[in-house]
């Protein structure tokens, strides 16, 4: 899902400091309305249940709204008090498509889950027309070998760089690791191996290597501890194919903010640094939320 919360930390980390306009993204708080002006009016156009706390959702797109694979959106529902609530989601579709996709985990009493789990098909979503972000594949310096690490709806962006054209010619090897608890939360599936089929993206098959992991009961083909034990043990290099290397790879975490801090501990120890402007590193973090339900 896209229920994203950026942990603004782990983005100072790997940006400049934030330009004053700039939303502050914590998922667990309101965010501060967009003026009139600054939104478009979008429909929903398709809601995909993959359990029942998981959906996705399809909107229309305005015809100026651009994004980089990696940004997230900011999106406003009508809230129970006739008022807007709005949260940041990571765009799930490509940069080419012409609606946009979400992908969000439903929060029990969460300000934007009860007004999301209310929405049908033909509803009204408020799209800011500026979309943000930094974990996007241009701010790293040139690597071999692209790592995507995600936990739960964490999942999102990383399937937008997937279907982006630069990331298949910058990176000789892609491997996407999606950790969730049950197999049934191994949202796209099909839609992953279909990736590099696409035509647009004159991919090698050979180049992605998709590692499902479910930490909480056996399913075939999938890794079953967490990722960081996984790269402990060497059973997710193995899995890939490739080797974690300084020089080689470029690893971009997303999701459970406290992976993303184990991950960031685990392989700053391994010599890996997060990128900046001011000092190229191989890591770029985001985390979906900081602790309050949303
Ligand atoms: P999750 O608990 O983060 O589980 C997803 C995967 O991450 C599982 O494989 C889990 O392994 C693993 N994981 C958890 N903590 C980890 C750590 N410290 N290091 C490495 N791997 C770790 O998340 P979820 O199942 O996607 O969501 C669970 C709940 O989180 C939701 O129901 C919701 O309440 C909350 N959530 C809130 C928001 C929000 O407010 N915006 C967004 C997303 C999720 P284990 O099975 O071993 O734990």
């Amino acid at each position: 899902m896209i229920d994203t919360s950026i942990d603004s930390g782990a983005l100072a980390a790997i940006t400049e400091p934030a330009p004053a306009a700039r939303p502050r993204m914590d998922h667990g708080h309101a965010l501060a309305a967009p003026a009139a002006e600054r939104f478009t009016a979008e429909t929903i156009l398709a809601l995909r249940h993959w359990t029942p706390s998981l959906l996705s959702f399809r909107t229309s797109r305005a015809s100026g709204f651009r994004f980089t694979p990696g940004h997230y959106a900011r999106l406003g529902l009508d809230d129970a008090n006739d008022g807007v609530v709005w949260r940041p989601f990571s765009v799930v579709s490509s940069a080419h498509d012409p609606h946009l996709e979400f992908f969000a985990v439903l929060v029990p009493g969460g300000d934007f889950s009860g007004p999301l789990s209310r929405t049908r098909e033909g509803d009204t979503i408020r799209v800011d027309k500026t979309s943000y972000g930094f974990m996007t594949i241009d701010r790293f310096a040139p690597g071999k070998d692209l790592w995507l690490l995600a936990s739960g709806t964490g999942l999102g962006p990383f399937l937008s760089i997937l279907r982006d054209p630069a990331t298949w010619q910058t990176y000789d090897n892609l491997v996407l690791v999606h950790s969730v608890r049950h197999a049934g939360e191994l949202a796209y599936r099909d839609e992953i191996t279909a990736i590099p089929r696409e035509e647009l993206l004159l991919a090698q098959p050979a180049q992605l290597t998709y590692v499902p992991v479910v930490t909480r009961e056996p399913w075939p083909d999938a890794l079953t501890a967490r990722i960081p034990q996984l790269i402990e043990d060497g059973r997710l290099e193995r899995a890939a194919g490739v080797k974690l290397d300084l020089q080689r790879s470029r690893i971009m975490v997303c999701g459970n903010p406290e992976m993303a801090r184990e991950l960031r501990e685990q392989l700053t120890a391994r010599g890996f640094r997060t990128n900046r402007r001011v000092a190229p590193g191989q890591l770029a973090f985001e985390n979906y939320w900081q602790g309050t339900p949303s």
